[in-house]
């Protein structure tokens, strides 16, 4: 039996790594769409930036509270799982509990401290539950936000019922193994743990069990636990949560040009160099390049990490002066619509192979553009965002598109680039009477 249950652990522990990193390398390939950006300059400031936003969560502490119980969750989840290993090393030798060996009487105070950390991630994930779905704040609830109507909102409700249950398992596990030690029931009686801290609370509730039922139980739930573990690292790849793993490179390769420095074009250099005949016209058009961006190809594989990067918070919206007065633009949804467009290739992939191209475009089918001409570029989206994402570099870049490729602006901006041909101004003066005013005072 314990045989079985080592060769099953393996096979369950087999597929899930094949799956997981298989979803990993097609994500990659996915990014590695986007065009090259060189964000390997000054290494150190990038380090400090990465330890300040994501790993010191700096930008979640604007709102303290809600800082507080996002830490908590964050490092009690990644703690706790520190007892992955330990599980991962019994389930492949069929050990129990392998870690109280080395660690001697220091085990149940590590466990102990995991069972804290435990409590605090319930106690924070049903906080959230409340605020989502109880409190129906704007930001979060589709309610306040059609973008997150459907499988959104489902999607952060399903990871905070999903922590809650490991946790849960976790507890019920410890509780079960303390009855089975007292009872000196096989394998449990060879350790001795004492009770712990959290889980003594659920004995009462498990003392009555016979012991073949407690030992069903705790092997249910260390099978739940694990599972679930791997289940839920699998599921984040498909999930606003992969947060939890790409906020670390996303902010190390952040923009560190100051706010509001616009990137120059590279094709309208080349543009104007070829007009002052300082460079050859290219025979190949594609090797010219696109102004702006029409598709995922045109955007920078940061702009699509970006995406990937997103939690969905809707902090950037909420900061939206388009959005706060009544515009259609959302820089939350500009993230979403990303990724959905890289998730739609991806599936193309899947089904029809890596050559696969479908009719459809970023710039259009999925973002359209009274959203992009809505964007005043006052770069509070990116002010706001707490993995520091850049949604109007997405915007700008695809308005670009629609104005320098397809001449679809609005009549007054054609007006306006009108006068700067030929009054090099935005007014449609002559440059001749541009110093009429001081003669005539
Ligand atoms: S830069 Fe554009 S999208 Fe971002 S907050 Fe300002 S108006 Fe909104
Ligand atoms: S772009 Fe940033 S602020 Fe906006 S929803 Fe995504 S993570 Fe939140």
């Amino acid at each position: 039996m314990a045989y079985l249950q080592q060769a099953l652990f393996v096979i369950v522990l087999g597929i899930a790594v094949y799956l997981i990193a298989r979803r990993v390398l097609l994500i990659k390939k996915t990014i590695q769409l986007g065009k090259a950006d060189d964000r390997t300059d000054q290494p150190g400031i990038r380090l400090k930036t990465m330890l300040r936003i994501a790993f010191g969560q700096k930008k979640m502490f604007d709102r303290p509270i809600v800082g507080a119980l996002h830490f908590l969750v964050y490092a009690g989840f990644i703690l706790i799982n520190i007892e992955v290993l330990e599980i991962i090393i019994d389930g492949i030798f069929g050990t129990h509990r392998v870690l109280s060996g080395p660690l001697g009487s220091f085990y149940p105070v590590v466990i102990n401290f995991f069972e804290v950390l435990a409590l605090g991630v319930i106690a924070a994930c049903v906080v959230f539950l409340v605020r989502r779905n109880i409190l129906k704040i704007n930001r979060l609830h589709p309610a306040g936000s059609k973008e997150m109507n459907g499988w959104p909102a489902m999607d952060a409700n399903i990871i905070l019922v999903f922590e809650i249950a490991l946790m849960m398992a976790f507890l019920k596990m410890n509780a079960a193994d303390t009855i089975l030690q007292a009872r000196e029931v096989g394998h449990f009686a060879e350790i001795n743990t004492g009770t712990f801290w959290i889980s003594q609370w659920l004995i009462p509730i498990l003392d009555n069990f016979s012991s073949e039922l407690l030992v069903i139980t705790e092997r249910g739930a260390w099978w739940f636990h694990i599972v679930g573990i791997l289940a839920f690292a699998l599921y984040v790849t498909y999930s606003k949560h992969l947060h939890i793993a790409l906020a670390f490179p996303n902010t190390y390769f952040a923009d560190l040009k100051p706010r509001g420095q616009m990137t120059n074009m590279p094709a309208v250099t080349k543009e104007v160099r070829i007009m002052m005949e300082l460079d050859q016209p290219s025979e190949n058009e594609e090797e010219a390049g696109r102004f702006g961006a029409k598709d995922i190809e045109d955007l920078s594989w940061k702009n699509l990490m970006d995406a990937y990067s997103c939690t969905e918070c809707g902090r950037c919206t909420s900061q939206c002066p388009a959005n706060i007065t009544g515009k259609l633009l959302s820089p939350r949804k500009i993230m979403m619509s990303t990724r959905d467009r890289l998730e739609d290739i991806q599936k193309g992939w899947l089904k029809n192979g890596y050559d696969h191209k479908d009719e459809k475009s970023l710039n259009g089918d999925y973002i359209t553009e009274e959203e992009l001409l809505a964007c005043t570029s006052c770069n509070a989206c990116v002010e706001a965002c707490p993995v520091l994402i850049n949604p109007l570099d997405i915007i700008l870049q695809l308005r670009r598109y629609n104005v320098m490729e397809e001449s679809k602006a609005p009549q007054s901006w054609n007006m306006m680039f009108q006068n700067l041909e030929t009054n090099m101004a935005p007014w449609k003066f002559s440059p001749d009477d541009r110093m009429k005013w001081a003669s005539e005072s």
